[in-house]
C-alpha cells in the first residue's frame, strides 16, 4: 500500500559529511562554524545581525528579552499558532494578549490587534503561519503610532517574502526554528535575526549565561547556545534552501490545480507580492460531503498522511486559559475547518 508521509527531511551525503568534519576538528561546540553560519543566514534574510541558539522557542525567548519586554508588560500574538509563541512571552514573565486572525491567511488580523492595545502593550508578535508572511505594513503602522516592537515568529517561514522583502526581517527581530520538521532544520535548533545593534548584543549575552565578560554576568541568561555540529548540518541545508523553497512551491501549485473546483475545499490564498513558502499546505473544508475529519481518516486508510494544525486556539489549553481575553470567532472557526496535506519537497507527481 502506498504511504506519502507528511515531512521527510533533506539528509544527504552533505550534510553526513559536514558532521565528520565538525567531529574531527575536536570542537563540536558553538564556534567557527556557528559564526559561518550567523554571517549567511543574516544576509539570506537581508538583515545586519543573526544570533543562532539551541531552537526556535529559545530565539523567540531571547528575542523577547533583547527587545526589553519584562514581567508585567503585554505582548499582542495570535492564538491559532504552535503553542511555543505565546509560551516565550510567558517565559519573560510578560502577558500575552491574544488577537483574531485573518479568515485567509490565517495570520493575525491588524484591526483586531488594533482593539487589543492598552497602556501596558509594548511588543506585537506576529506568525508567519504556514510560510505565508503577515501583514507587515498594516502592523508597522499600529507599532509605529503606538511605539511598540515586532517580533516576527518566521519559525515556518525561513526565505518567505512579502514586497521583496524576507520573512524574519519584517518587523524588529524575526526568529527561526530549525527543527527536523522545518523548511531547513538539523534536528532541533533556531536563530533570531535584526537590523538592531543593540538587540543582537544583548542575544548573545543571553543565549550564554548573560554573561557580559569572562566570568562577569550582568544579568540572567540561559544556556541556549547551539552545537557548530548543528550549524554545520545547518549551513548545508542553506545550500538546498532554494531548491527545497521552489519544490514546496510547485507542489502547492499542483495541488491547488487539482483541488480547484472542488465544492467544499477551500485552497491556501496567497497574497499579493507574497512569496508562501508552503511550510504547511493548509486548505479548509466546509461544506464538502465529507466532514473534515471524515476526510481526514479517509485519506489516512488511502495510506495519505494529513494532519489538524491546529487543533484548538492556545486559550483552549490550561495554562493560557486566563489570557482569553473577548471573542475570537475567526480562530475558533478555522480549527475545525483546516486540514494540512503532505506538500514536502521529495514528493513524487504521482503522489500529488
Ligand atoms: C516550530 C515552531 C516554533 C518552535 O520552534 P522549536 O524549534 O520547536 O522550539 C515556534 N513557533 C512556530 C510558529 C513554530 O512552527
Amino acid at each position: 500500500m502506498v504511504h506519502i508521509p507528511m515531512v521527510k527531511p533533506i539528509i544527504g551525503d552533505e550534510e553526513k559529511s559536514a558532521i565528520i568534519e565538525v567531529m574531527n576538528s575536536g570542537m563540536i561546540a558553538q564556534g567557527k562554524k556557528t559564526e559561518e553560519l550567523e554571517e549567511k543566514f543574516a544576509k539570506l534574510c537581508g538583515t545586519k545581525y543573526a544570533v543562532a541558539v539551541n531552537s526556535g522557542t529559545s530565539a523567540l525567548h531571547t528575542a523577547v528579552h533583547s527587545a526589553g519586554i519584562r514581567p508585567g508588560d503585554e505582548v499582542i500574538t495570535t492564538p491559532f499558532t504552535f503553542v511555543a509563541t505565546a509560551n516565550s512571552i510567558l517565559m519573560a514573565g510578560a502577558v500575552p494578549v491574544f488577537a483574531d486572525i485573518d479568515e485567509e491567511t490565517f495570520n493575525i488580523s491588524p484591526e483586531e490587534v488594533k482593539k487589543k492595545i492598552t497602556k501596558k502593550t509594548r511588543a506585537i508578535m506576529p506568525v508567519d503561519l504556514y510560510g505565508h508572511p503577515y501583514d507587515y505594513r498594516a502592523v508597522r503602522e499600529i507599532s509605529e503610532k503606538y511605539n511598540l516592537r515586532i517580533i516576527e515568529d518566521a519559525a515556518q517561514a525561513v526565505n518567505a517574502e512579502l514586497n521583496g522583502k524576507k520573512a524574519g526581517a519584517l518587523g524588529d527581530i524575526g526568529t527561526f526554528s530549525f527543527y527536523a520538521t522545518k523548511n531547513i532544520m538539523c534536528g532541533e535548533g533556531g536563530m533570531l535575526v535584526t537590523d538592531n545593534e543593540k538587540f543582537a548584543e544583548e542575544s548573545r549575552i543571553f543565549r550564554n549565561h548573560g554573561q557580559t565578560g569572562k566570568y562577569q554576568y550582568g544579568e540572567l541568561g540561559f544556556n541556549y547556545r547551539i552545537m557548530d555540529l548543528q550549524a554545520a548540518i545547518l549551513l548545508e541545508q542553506l545550500k538546498r534552501v532554494d531548491w527545497i523553497t521552489e519544490r514546496r512551491m510547485e507542489n502547492a501549485k499542483l495541488l491547488t490545480k487539482g483541488l480547484d473546483g472542488v465544492k467544499g475545499i477551500y485552497t491556501p490564498v496567497i497574497r499579493n507580492s507574497a512569496k508562501h513558502v508552503f511550510h504547511q499546505y493548509t486548505v479548509k473544508v466546509d461544506g464538502f460531503r465529507l466532514s473534515r475529519d471524515e476526510l481526514m481518516a479517509h485519506l489516512k486508510n488511502k495510506g495519505i498522511d494529513c494532519t489538524v494544525y491546529y487543533p484548538e486556539p492556545l486559550f483552549a489549553y490550561s495554562h493560557l486559559k486566563r489570557y482569553k481575553n473577548g471573542n475570537f470567532p475567526v480562530a475558533e472557526k478555522v480549527c475545525t475547518q483546516v486540514l494540512s496535506l503532505p506538500v514536502h519537497p521529495s514528493l513524487k507527481r504521482e503522489d500529488l
